[in-house]
């Protein structure tokens, strides 16, 4: 099960939904917020669905 619901960093001007995404996994733990947060879809996320 690789997709998930979306996710972001309030440090990154991306969102995530890919569970096997490196960039999404490395986020620390405060910085994750649930949703798009209006951003757009990460390009690894983008490759990895
Ligand atoms: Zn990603």
């Amino acid at each position: 099960m690789a997709k998930k619901d979306p996710w972001h960093s309030v440090k990154q001007n991306i969102y995530h939904n890919n569970t096997n995404c490196n960039t999404g996994n490395n986020i620390e733990k405060e910085n994750i917020r649930q949703g798009t947060g209006g951003k757009p879809l990460c390009q690894e996320c983008s490759r990895l669905s």
